[in-house]
Protein backbone atom coordinates (compact mmCIF):
# COMPACT_ATOMS: atom_id res chain seq x y z
CA UNK A 1 0.00 0.00 0.00
CA UNK A 2 2.63 2.54 -0.75
CA UNK A 3 -0.07 4.84 -2.15
CA UNK A 4 -1.30 6.06 1.01
CA UNK A 5 1.54 7.95 2.69
CA UNK A 6 0.84 9.95 -0.96
CA UNK A 7 -2.73 10.36 -0.41
CA UNK A 8 -2.21 11.18 3.29
CA UNK A 9 0.56 14.17 1.68
CA UNK A 10 -2.22 15.34 -0.64
CA UNK A 11 -4.76 15.33 1.82
CA UNK A 12 -2.26 17.39 4.50
CA UNK A 13 -1.11 19.92 1.46
CA UNK A 14 -5.22 20.29 1.00
CA UNK A 15 -6.04 21.09 4.24
CA UNK A 16 -2.64 23.56 4.69
CA UNK A 17 -3.98 25.80 2.19
CA UNK A 18 -7.52 25.45 2.63
CA UNK A 19 -8.33 28.38 4.88
CA UNK A 20 -9.90 29.91 2.36
CA UNK A 21 -12.48 27.32 2.54
CA UNK A 22 -13.68 28.69 5.89
CA UNK A 23 -15.94 31.11 4.33
CA UNK A 24 -17.63 28.52 2.25
CA UNK A 25 -15.61 29.89 -0.66
CA UNK A 26 -16.59 26.94 -3.23
CA UNK A 27 -13.55 25.32 -4.94
CA UNK A 28 -12.54 26.51 -8.37
CA UNK A 29 -9.61 26.15 -10.62
CA UNK A 30 -10.75 29.53 -12.58
CA UNK A 31 -8.69 32.62 -12.20
CA UNK A 32 -8.50 36.12 -12.96
CA UNK A 33 -5.18 38.41 -13.80
CA UNK A 34 -5.77 41.37 -11.51
CA UNK A 35 -3.23 44.64 -12.18
CA UNK A 36 -3.53 47.46 -9.88
CA UNK A 37 -3.55 51.54 -10.94
CA UNK A 38 -2.72 54.08 -8.73
CA UNK A 39 -4.25 56.97 -10.77
CA UNK A 40 -3.55 59.86 -8.53
CA UNK A 41 -3.87 61.07 -5.37
CA UNK A 42 -6.37 63.44 -3.67
CA UNK A 43 -6.29 65.59 -0.74
CA UNK A 44 -8.97 66.55 1.30
CA UNK A 45 -8.45 69.39 3.51
CA UNK A 46 -9.79 69.22 7.40
CA UNK A 47 -11.71 66.04 6.30
CA UNK A 48 -10.12 63.13 8.67
CA UNK A 49 -12.84 63.37 11.02
CA UNK A 50 -15.64 62.69 8.24
CA UNK A 51 -13.88 58.95 7.88
CA UNK A 52 -11.90 57.96 10.85
CA UNK A 53 -12.11 58.57 14.47
CA UNK A 54 -10.13 59.18 16.43
CA UNK A 55 -8.09 62.43 14.76
CA UNK A 56 -4.94 63.14 16.27
CA UNK A 57 -3.69 66.85 16.41
CA UNK A 58 -1.76 67.65 13.04
CA UNK A 59 -3.53 64.93 11.05
CA UNK A 60 -7.08 66.82 9.86
CA UNK A 61 -6.28 66.13 6.24
CA UNK A 62 -6.29 63.04 4.76
CA UNK A 63 -4.54 61.94 1.39
CA UNK A 64 -5.49 59.45 -0.90
CA UNK A 65 -3.96 57.63 -3.59
CA UNK A 66 -7.04 55.94 -5.77
CA UNK A 67 -6.52 52.62 -6.74
CA UNK A 68 -8.52 51.05 -9.63
CA UNK A 69 -8.04 47.27 -10.97
CA UNK A 70 -8.02 45.95 -14.46
CA UNK A 71 -9.27 42.41 -14.34
CA UNK A 72 -8.79 39.86 -16.87
CA UNK A 73 -10.61 36.49 -16.89
CA UNK A 74 -8.24 33.97 -17.21
CA UNK A 75 -9.88 31.37 -19.15
CA UNK A 76 -11.65 33.81 -21.89
CA UNK A 77 -9.04 36.96 -21.69
CA UNK A 78 -12.32 39.50 -21.03
CA UNK A 79 -11.41 42.06 -19.30
CA UNK A 80 -12.78 44.63 -16.57
CA UNK A 81 -12.14 47.16 -14.82
CA UNK A 82 -13.03 47.39 -10.88
CA UNK A 83 -13.25 51.35 -10.21
CA UNK A 84 -11.81 53.76 -12.11
CA UNK A 85 -10.28 56.77 -9.81
CA UNK A 86 -11.31 60.39 -10.49
CA UNK A 87 -11.68 62.45 -13.81
CA UNK A 88 -8.89 64.76 -14.62
CA UNK A 89 -9.86 68.03 -15.06
CA UNK A 90 -12.39 68.42 -11.39
CA UNK A 91 -13.71 71.51 -12.69
CA UNK A 92 -15.74 68.63 -15.09
CA UNK A 93 -17.22 67.33 -12.02
CA UNK A 94 -20.71 67.92 -10.83
CA UNK A 95 -21.28 71.90 -9.65
CA UNK A 96 -21.36 70.70 -6.04
CA UNK A 97 -18.12 68.81 -6.26
CA UNK A 98 -16.08 70.99 -8.46
CA UNK A 99 -16.93 73.63 -5.73
CA UNK A 100 -14.65 72.25 -3.13
CA UNK A 101 -12.06 71.88 -5.68
CA UNK A 102 -12.07 75.02 -7.01
CA UNK A 103 -11.75 76.29 -3.31
CA UNK A 104 -8.72 74.41 -2.61
CA UNK A 105 -10.68 72.26 0.06
CA UNK A 106 -9.89 68.79 -2.45
CA UNK A 107 -6.31 68.76 -4.06
CA UNK A 108 -6.05 66.68 -7.14
CA UNK A 109 -2.56 65.27 -8.16
CA UNK A 110 -3.36 62.98 -11.30
CA UNK A 111 -1.21 63.47 -14.44
CA UNK A 112 -3.12 61.39 -16.40
CA UNK A 113 -6.79 59.41 -15.52
CA UNK A 114 -7.17 55.63 -15.92
CA UNK A 115 -8.17 55.90 -20.02
CA UNK A 116 -5.16 57.24 -21.16
CA UNK A 117 -2.80 55.24 -18.21
CA UNK A 118 -4.60 52.11 -19.98
CA UNK A 119 -3.79 52.77 -23.35
CA UNK A 120 -0.48 54.14 -22.58
CA UNK A 121 -0.14 50.64 -21.40
CA UNK A 122 -1.04 49.11 -24.61
CA UNK A 123 -4.83 48.40 -22.98
CA UNK A 124 -7.26 49.51 -25.85
CA UNK A 125 -10.44 50.93 -23.79
CA UNK A 126 -12.40 48.34 -26.79
CA UNK A 127 -11.27 45.70 -25.50
CA UNK A 128 -12.47 46.63 -21.56
CA UNK A 129 -16.09 44.71 -21.42
CA UNK A 130 -16.90 45.86 -18.54
CA UNK A 131 -16.68 48.48 -15.78
CA UNK A 132 -17.68 47.80 -12.24
CA UNK A 133 -17.80 50.64 -10.04
CA UNK A 134 -17.82 49.81 -6.35
CA UNK A 135 -19.94 52.75 -5.49
CA UNK A 136 -20.77 55.56 -7.05
CA UNK A 137 -18.64 58.86 -6.08
CA UNK A 138 -16.77 60.80 -7.62
CA UNK A 139 -13.27 59.60 -6.92
CA UNK A 140 -14.62 55.99 -8.48
CA UNK A 141 -16.48 56.82 -11.49
CA UNK A 142 -13.89 58.16 -13.31
CA UNK A 143 -15.10 59.83 -16.59
CA UNK A 144 -17.13 56.92 -18.50
CA UNK A 145 -17.67 58.93 -21.58
CA UNK A 146 -13.91 58.31 -22.51
CA UNK A 147 -14.93 54.35 -23.26
CA UNK A 148 -16.92 53.12 -25.83
CA UNK A 149 -19.78 52.08 -25.80
CA UNK A 150 -19.85 48.73 -26.21
CA UNK A 151 -18.14 48.77 -22.19
CA UNK A 152 -20.89 47.80 -20.01
CA UNK A 153 -21.19 49.05 -16.36
CA UNK A 154 -22.46 47.57 -13.36
CA UNK A 155 -23.43 49.01 -10.67
CA UNK A 156 -24.62 47.62 -6.95
CA UNK A 157 -28.14 47.48 -6.09
CA UNK A 158 -29.99 51.13 -5.04
CA UNK A 159 -27.24 53.05 -6.66
CA UNK A 160 -28.89 56.66 -7.06
CA UNK A 161 -28.43 57.10 -10.86
CA UNK A 162 -30.15 60.17 -10.73
CA UNK A 163 -28.24 62.72 -13.12
CA UNK A 164 -27.47 66.54 -12.54
CA UNK A 165 -29.10 68.91 -13.80
CA UNK A 166 -32.13 67.32 -13.96
CA UNK A 167 -31.99 66.10 -9.92
CA UNK A 168 -30.08 69.01 -9.17
CA UNK A 169 -28.22 67.66 -5.77
CA UNK A 170 -26.94 64.44 -8.05
CA UNK A 171 -23.20 63.83 -7.83
CA UNK A 172 -23.97 61.50 -11.39
CA UNK A 173 -24.17 63.99 -14.43
CA UNK A 174 -25.80 62.40 -17.96
CA UNK A 175 -22.56 61.43 -19.82
CA UNK A 176 -21.47 59.08 -16.22
CA UNK A 177 -24.11 56.52 -17.86
CA UNK A 178 -25.14 57.78 -21.31
CA UNK A 179 -24.45 55.44 -24.28
CA UNK A 180 -23.51 52.69 -21.97
CA UNK A 181 -25.50 49.51 -20.78
CA UNK A 182 -26.17 49.52 -17.15
CA UNK A 183 -26.33 46.29 -14.75
CA UNK A 184 -27.97 46.75 -11.25
CA UNK A 185 -26.78 44.19 -9.12
CA UNK A 186 -29.79 41.95 -7.28
CA UNK A 187 -28.03 39.98 -4.52
CA UNK A 188 -31.81 38.99 -3.53
CA UNK A 189 -31.21 36.15 -5.40
CA UNK A 190 -27.61 35.09 -4.74
CA UNK A 191 -27.28 31.70 -3.18
CA UNK A 192 -23.58 32.26 -2.24
CA UNK A 193 -22.75 34.12 1.23
CA UNK A 194 -18.92 34.44 2.48
CA UNK A 195 -18.50 35.68 5.69
CA UNK A 196 -22.20 37.29 5.88
CA UNK A 197 -21.65 38.77 2.49
CA UNK A 198 -24.13 38.11 -0.29
CA UNK A 199 -22.09 36.77 -3.45
CA UNK A 200 -22.58 36.96 -6.79
CA UNK A 201 -20.17 34.94 -9.40
CA UNK A 202 -19.68 37.33 -12.15
CA UNK A 203 -18.11 34.68 -14.84
CA UNK A 204 -19.95 31.78 -13.55
CA UNK A 205 -16.77 29.73 -13.01
CA UNK A 206 -15.44 30.75 -9.56
CA UNK A 207 -13.10 33.07 -10.94
CA UNK A 208 -14.33 36.53 -9.99
CA UNK A 209 -17.51 37.49 -7.23
CA UNK A 210 -18.88 40.24 -6.58
CA UNK A 211 -19.95 40.81 -2.37
CA UNK A 212 -22.60 43.17 -1.35
CA UNK A 213 -21.16 45.42 1.56
CA UNK A 214 -23.36 47.94 1.64
CA UNK A 215 -22.88 51.28 3.96
CA UNK A 216 -20.37 54.08 2.98
CA UNK A 217 -23.13 54.68 0.23
CA UNK A 218 -26.10 53.32 -1.17
CA UNK A 219 -25.13 50.40 -3.74
CA UNK A 220 -21.59 49.47 -2.51
CA UNK A 221 -19.94 46.94 -3.79
CA UNK A 222 -16.50 44.81 -3.16
CA UNK A 223 -14.65 41.99 -5.07
CA UNK A 224 -13.18 39.11 -4.39
CA UNK A 225 -10.81 38.08 -7.44
CA UNK A 226 -9.35 34.32 -7.65
CA UNK A 227 -5.54 34.80 -8.61
CA UNK A 228 -4.46 31.40 -7.85
CA UNK A 229 -7.12 28.42 -6.95
CA UNK A 230 -6.52 28.92 -3.68
CA UNK A 231 -5.77 32.32 -3.11
CA UNK A 232 -7.91 35.88 -3.64
CA UNK A 233 -7.56 39.21 -3.96
CA UNK A 234 -10.10 41.24 -2.25
CA UNK A 235 -10.97 44.67 -3.86
CA UNK A 236 -12.39 46.60 -0.78
CA UNK A 237 -13.78 49.67 -2.91
CA UNK A 238 -14.43 52.13 0.42
CA UNK A 239 -15.68 49.69 2.81
CA UNK A 240 -13.18 51.36 4.89
CA UNK A 241 -10.19 53.72 4.21
CA UNK A 242 -7.71 53.17 6.35
CA UNK A 243 -6.38 49.91 7.22
CA UNK A 244 -6.16 51.06 11.18
CA UNK A 245 -10.07 50.70 10.61
CA UNK A 246 -9.65 46.84 10.11
CA UNK A 247 -6.19 45.87 12.28
CA UNK A 248 -5.47 44.77 14.29
CA UNK A 249 -7.89 42.20 15.52
CA UNK A 250 -7.38 39.29 17.14
CA UNK A 251 -7.42 36.74 14.16
CA UNK A 252 -5.39 39.44 12.02
CA UNK A 253 -2.77 39.20 15.31
CA UNK A 254 -2.54 35.50 14.93
CA UNK A 255 -1.99 35.21 11.48
CA UNK A 256 -0.03 37.74 11.22
CA UNK A 257 2.27 38.61 14.31
CA UNK A 258 3.38 42.39 14.11
CA UNK A 259 7.41 42.01 13.13
CA UNK A 260 9.46 42.30 16.41
CA UNK A 261 10.54 45.84 15.38
CA UNK A 262 7.46 47.36 15.05
CA UNK A 263 6.18 45.88 18.75
CA UNK A 264 8.81 47.86 19.87
CA UNK A 265 8.82 50.86 17.96
CA UNK A 266 5.43 51.39 18.53
CA UNK A 267 5.91 51.21 22.85
CA UNK A 268 6.73 55.33 21.77
CA UNK A 269 5.30 55.95 18.45
CA UNK A 270 1.44 55.38 19.26
CA UNK A 271 0.16 57.75 21.74
CA UNK A 272 -1.32 56.19 24.82
CA UNK A 273 -3.18 59.63 25.15
CA UNK A 274 -5.36 57.95 22.27
CA UNK A 275 -5.32 54.98 21.82
CA UNK A 276 -4.66 51.75 24.65
CA UNK A 277 -4.58 48.07 25.02
CA UNK A 278 -4.72 45.78 27.82
CA UNK A 279 -0.98 45.77 28.43
CA UNK A 280 -0.23 49.72 27.54
CA UNK A 281 1.35 51.79 30.27
CA UNK A 282 1.13 55.50 30.38
CA UNK A 283 3.70 56.48 27.89
CA UNK A 284 4.11 53.22 26.31
CA UNK A 285 1.25 51.62 23.81
CA UNK A 286 1.35 47.17 23.64
CA UNK A 287 0.31 46.56 20.04
CA UNK A 288 0.28 42.27 20.94
CA UNK A 289 -2.55 42.91 23.39
CA UNK A 290 -4.49 44.85 21.47
CA UNK A 291 -7.06 43.28 20.12
CA UNK A 292 -9.65 45.74 18.46
CA UNK A 293 -8.84 48.12 15.40
CA UNK A 294 -7.10 51.43 15.79
CA UNK A 295 -9.84 53.47 13.95
CA UNK A 296 -13.67 53.84 14.05
CA UNK A 297 -15.34 54.56 11.16
CA UNK A 298 -16.54 58.29 11.22
CA UNK A 299 -20.35 58.45 12.94
CA UNK A 300 -19.69 62.46 13.10
CA UNK A 301 -23.00 64.06 11.54
CA UNK A 302 -20.93 65.39 8.29
CA UNK A 303 -18.89 61.23 7.93
CA UNK A 304 -18.41 60.52 4.29
CA UNK A 305 -20.08 56.82 5.62
CA UNK A 306 -23.54 57.58 4.70
CA UNK A 307 -24.80 54.75 6.96
CA UNK A 308 -22.53 54.34 9.46
CA UNK A 309 -23.94 51.45 11.24
CA UNK A 310 -24.16 49.04 8.23
CA UNK A 311 -20.97 50.52 7.08
CA UNK A 312 -18.96 49.25 10.32
CA UNK A 313 -21.07 45.90 9.72
CA UNK A 314 -19.88 45.22 6.24
CA UNK A 315 -16.68 46.50 7.48
CA UNK A 316 -16.26 43.54 10.05
CA UNK A 317 -17.49 40.94 7.42
CA UNK A 318 -14.92 42.39 5.22
CA UNK A 319 -11.79 41.88 8.13
CA UNK A 320 -12.34 38.94 8.70
CA UNK A 321 -10.98 38.50 4.86
CA UNK A 322 -8.27 40.75 5.77
CA UNK A 323 -7.37 38.01 9.05
CA UNK A 324 -6.99 35.29 6.26
CA UNK A 325 -3.20 34.27 5.06
CA UNK A 326 -5.34 33.54 1.64
CA UNK A 327 -7.32 36.43 0.78
CA UNK A 328 -5.31 40.00 0.53
CA UNK A 329 -7.65 42.98 1.05
CA UNK A 330 -6.70 46.27 -0.91
CA UNK A 331 -8.97 49.44 -0.27
CA UNK A 332 -9.46 51.83 -2.73
CA UNK A 333 -7.42 54.79 -0.24
CA UNK A 334 -4.89 52.47 1.36
CA UNK A 335 -2.13 54.98 1.53
CA UNK A 336 0.12 52.50 3.51
CA UNK A 337 0.41 50.24 0.46
CA UNK A 338 1.84 52.79 -1.78
CA UNK A 339 5.23 52.35 -1.63
CA UNK A 340 5.25 48.61 -1.96
CA UNK A 341 2.20 47.32 -4.55
CA UNK A 342 3.49 46.16 -7.72
CA UNK A 343 1.22 48.37 -10.14
CA UNK A 344 0.65 48.05 -13.38
CA UNK A 345 1.78 46.15 -15.53
CA UNK A 346 2.60 44.09 -12.92
CA UNK A 347 -0.06 41.61 -11.42
CA UNK A 348 -0.84 41.11 -7.81
CA UNK A 349 -1.27 37.28 -8.59
CA UNK A 350 1.92 36.56 -7.05
CA UNK A 351 0.85 37.64 -3.70
CA UNK A 352 1.23 34.92 -1.42
CA UNK A 353 3.96 33.37 -2.98
CA UNK A 354 6.03 36.50 -3.01
CA UNK A 355 4.53 37.33 0.92
CA UNK A 356 3.79 40.88 -0.32
CA UNK A 357 0.77 40.53 2.46
CA UNK A 358 3.02 38.98 5.57
CA UNK A 359 5.47 41.57 4.39
CA UNK A 360 3.35 45.09 4.21
CA UNK A 361 0.15 44.61 6.72
CA UNK A 362 2.19 46.14 9.57
CA UNK A 363 3.29 48.85 7.25
CA UNK A 364 0.34 51.32 8.97
CA UNK A 365 2.34 51.41 12.38
CA UNK A 366 5.40 52.14 10.90
CA UNK A 367 6.45 55.88 11.47
CA UNK A 368 7.99 56.27 7.88
CA UNK A 369 5.14 55.19 6.17
CA UNK A 370 2.31 58.06 5.35
CA UNK A 371 -0.67 56.22 6.48
CA UNK A 372 1.06 56.34 10.38
CA UNK A 373 -1.53 59.02 11.95
CA UNK A 374 -0.97 57.70 15.85
CA UNK A 375 0.87 60.52 17.01
CA UNK A 376 -0.21 64.53 17.02
CA UNK A 377 2.36 66.28 15.24
CA UNK A 378 2.83 69.72 14.34
CA UNK A 379 2.38 69.53 11.12
CA UNK A 380 0.17 72.09 9.30
CA UNK A 381 -3.01 70.68 7.82
ZN1 LIG B 1 -13.39 56.88 -2.42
Amino acid sequence: MRLLPYLTLIFFVGETYASFGDFAIPRSESTVVVRAFNVGNVTLKNSTHAFVSPVLPGHESIDFPMHAFLVEHTATQKRLMFDLGMRKDPLDFVPSIAAMFASGSFILNETKDITELLQDGGIPLRSIDTVIWSHSHFDHIGDMSKFPNTTGLVIGPGTDTATFPESPTASLQASDLAGHHVTELDFTTASLTFSGLKAIDFFGDGSFYLLNTPGHLPGHITALARVTPTSFVALGGDAFHHVGEARPRPEFQKNFPCPAHLLQETKTSISTDFFWSPKSREGAFDMHSRAQQLFAVSDLPDSFYADPVTSQVSLEKLATFDADPDIFVVIAHDLSLVSSLPYFPASLNNWKASQLKKNTVWNFVDKTNPAFTFNPTNATS
